[in-house]
């Protein structure tokens, strides 16, 4: 059984995953190169859970106590104690390789080494170890602590024992995991992806206002949210990042980012993470 598990990336998704294994009884270590991401996700861990104590989804004697399964630290070396490694850093294929080379160096032998990666493939990262039978997609979604689905997805030496491990550790933590392959945005971004990016070249070609193009998405296709407000959810950064990644692995124009996509992320308007997208926020 794994008790221990390191969380490498602090950010929305990073922090997500550290909350859910603390809720479910692990002993997380998060790891960021960024003493500010660290701080901003125990602060957002923190308010989360304040929020499932009022909802009456966590006895609030409990509250302290997942918290402090937490523990921060800037060094990646501290993954070495973990069975189990997510990682969760910035959607850039490069930064991931070296995360992975170095992780296969720190971690035990025998450790799991997963990656909530929305789009790079498994088997490329898997490739950057000397194992890449225990290197896997673990794709949570966004908000982590409410959403239910985890993407599993194998790489093309991804071992059905380490399959089997990490479907089983979804499921011990509440969630439901689905079984995938390894193409380019797997089934989840192959398919939400180029709505967004139709949706941007909607509001580029001036078809509609953003609110416009996001109520005939909710009010007519019954989605929860519209895909411009989704887009500033998941960042914009990560969404361009994601349709590059389609657009190379499967070689079709069809998954050309739009050039308005692009013009915003140049501008550091990335969503809700920075105050200001297709929407503004105030922080
Ligand atoms: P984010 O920008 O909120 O956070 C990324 C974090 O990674 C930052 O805190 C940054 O400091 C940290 N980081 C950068 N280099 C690092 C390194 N070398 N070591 C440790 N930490 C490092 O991004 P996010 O939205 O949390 O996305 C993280 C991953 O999750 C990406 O691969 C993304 O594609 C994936 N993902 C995102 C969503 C979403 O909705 N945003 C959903 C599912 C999966």
């Amino acid at each position: 059984m794994t008790d221990r598990v390191a969380v490498v990336g602090a950010g929305q998704m990073g922090n997500g995953i550290a909350h859910v294994f603390a809720q479910s009884g692990f002993n997380v270590v998060m790891i960021d190169v960024s003493q500010d991401a660290l701080d901003k996700g125990r602060a957002t861990v923190a308010k989360n859970i304040e929020r499932q104590v009022k909802k009456g989804i966590i006895p609030p004697e409990q509250q302290v106590e997942i918290l402090s399964r937490i523990d921060l630290n800037m060094d990646l070396d501290a993954a070495g104690e973990a069975s189990l490694i997510i990682e969760a850093a910035s959607e850039d294929s490069g930064l991931k390789y070296r995360i992975f080379t170095d992780l296969d160096r720190i971690a035990k032998p025998a450790a799991v080494l997963a990656t909530n990666t929305s789009s790079i493939p498994i088997t490329e990262i898997g490739r950057r170890t000397s194992r890449p039978d225990k290197v896997i997609g673990m794709h949570f979604m966004n908000p982590v602590p409410v959403m239910k689905l985890v993407e599993i997805i194998r790489g093309l030496a991804t071992s059905d024992k380490t399959t089997k491990y990490v479907t089983d550790i979804a499921t011990r933590l509440g969630k439901t995991p689905v079984e995938v392959n390894d193409y380019p945005g797997f089934v989840s971004n192959r398919v939400l992806m180029p709505m967004i990016n139709e949706a941007v070249y909607c509001l580029m070609e001036g078809v509609g206002e953003a609110a416009a193009i996001d109520q005939v998405m909710t009010l007519g296709m019954n989605h929860p949210m519209g895909p411009l407000a989704l887009a500033d959810l998941i960042g914009l950064d990560t969404c361009l990042a994601i349709l590059q990644v389609l657009q190379e692995g499967l070689g079709d124009p069809k998954y050309r980012p739009c050039p308005l996509l692009k013009k915003y992320v140049a501008a550091g308007w990335l969503g809700r993470k920075s105050g200001r997208g297709f929407y503004t926020y105030s922080q």
